[in-house]
């Protein structure tokens, strides 16, 4: 199968602006800024969005999360707050098909969504 353009970040096939990386995380600035911090957190792991993910995903799961926690402190969002999104599937606009989660900070952000 074809990589996704996200495995290509990770493979450093493709050039993306590193902020964080363990073994089983990578995170990069969002080329498409919808904040002044638009930054996404993916698992190494090629699961394609989060409802493929099951449960021997769980640890992988929950170090995505605290990954967002370590990189907002790195990026100062913990003062003003910041936004954490994931699009899963067509009708919440997911366009790269491999799981990622977007951290969005230094701005203010309405609810609901559109
Ligand atoms: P989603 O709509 O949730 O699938 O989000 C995919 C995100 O990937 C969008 O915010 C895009 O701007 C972002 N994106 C696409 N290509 C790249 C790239 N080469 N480097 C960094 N971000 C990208």
């Amino acid at each position: 199968m074809d990589k996704t353009l996200f495995e290509k970040i990770i493979d450093r096939e493709i050039p993306a602006s590193i902020v964080y990386e363990t073994d089983n995380v990578l995170a990069f600035e969002d080329v498409n800024p919808q904040a002044p911090v638009h930054v996404l957190v993916i698992p190494k792991k090629p699961i394609p969005k989060l409802s493929d993910a099951d449960i021997d995903d769980q640890s992988l799961l929950g170090e995505l999360l605290m990954s967002v926690n370590i990189i907002a402190k790195q990026l100062n969002l913990n003062n003003d707050g910041y936004r954490v999104v994931i699009n899963n599937g067509e009708n919440a606009c997911q366009t790269v098909f491999h799981l990622h989660l977007h951290i969005m900070g230094g701005r203010g952000f309405s609810w609901p969504p559109g």
